[in-house]
Formats: C-alpha cells, structure tokens, sequence
C-alpha cells in the first residue's frame, strides 16, 4: 500500500474545479493526496450511463485508488457553467443521484460524496436540504 492517506476525487476536466475539490477532499476526509479522475461532465457520463466502456475505464480508475492506494472516500464533483454537460442544475442534481448509486454499486468499502461547485466555485456538499433548496 502507498504511503500517505488517499481519498478518490471524480471530477470534471474543468481546471476551475481541481483546487477547490481537491482542498475539499483533503480537508474533509483528512486526505495527504486525492487521486483525481477527471472527464468532462462526470454526473452526466454516470448519470445518463450512455457509454459503457467510459464509464468502465472510469470504474477501473476509481479501483486503483481504492484497491492500491487505499481511499475511503469517493467524490463526485458536477459544476456550474460545464461546458461537458451543460444542462440546468436540477439536471446536474438527478445526475448525481444516479452517479452515486452507480458507484456504490460497484461495491467498493467507501463513502460516496457528492459535490456541487456553484457560481463562486466554492464546494458544497449536495444534501438533502441542498436538493429541497434546489427542486422546491
Ligand atoms: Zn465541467
């Protein structure tokens, strides 16, 4: 096992949302390092589950932090303004909701944490008061 405390970040290709993940992560889970998997518009390739052998090549990425580097802790991160799955936030929130089930049911030892980064880029946990807040 490597050295050090690792969590698993699934997040978009954007580099406005890297740092701000990733500090989250860290923070959070106590996290040394995240292991950053990143797609454009992650939820919406897990959520809409169109492409079978991306969301394969993502699951095998996920493995690796979890089997060799230990991770507790999945994130998945959707974002305001995602030019890779720009659809309105109640979209980005059911996309979410299928993308953690998808992972959990991949049947790793883990939390699963989903994310939202709104206007400001600042992260946000996506709860139940959260999605109350959003679909009303
Ligand atoms: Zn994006």
């Amino acid at each position: 096992m490597a050295q050090g405390t690792f969590a698993t970040a699934i997040n978009c290709m954007d580099g406005r949302t890297q740092l701000p993940v990733n500090r989250y992560m860290k923070e959070t889970c106590g996290a040394d390092y995240v292991d950053t998997i990143t797609e454009p518009g992650p939820d919406g390739i897990l959520g809409d589950q169109k492409d079978a052998a991306l969301i394969e090549s993502i699951r095998k990425r996920v493995e690796i932090s979890v089997l060799k580097h230990g991770s507790k802790n999945i994130a998945i991160a959707a974002h305001h303004d995602c030019a890779g799955n720009p659809v309105e936030l109640k979209v980005h929130l059911d996309q979410v909701d299928r993308a953690v089930e998808l992972i959990r049911s991949w049947g790793f030892d883990c939390t699963v944490i989903p994310l939202w980064l709104g206007e400001d880029f600042e992260v946000r946990v996506i709860d139940d008061a959260f999605k109350e807040e959003v679909r009303g």
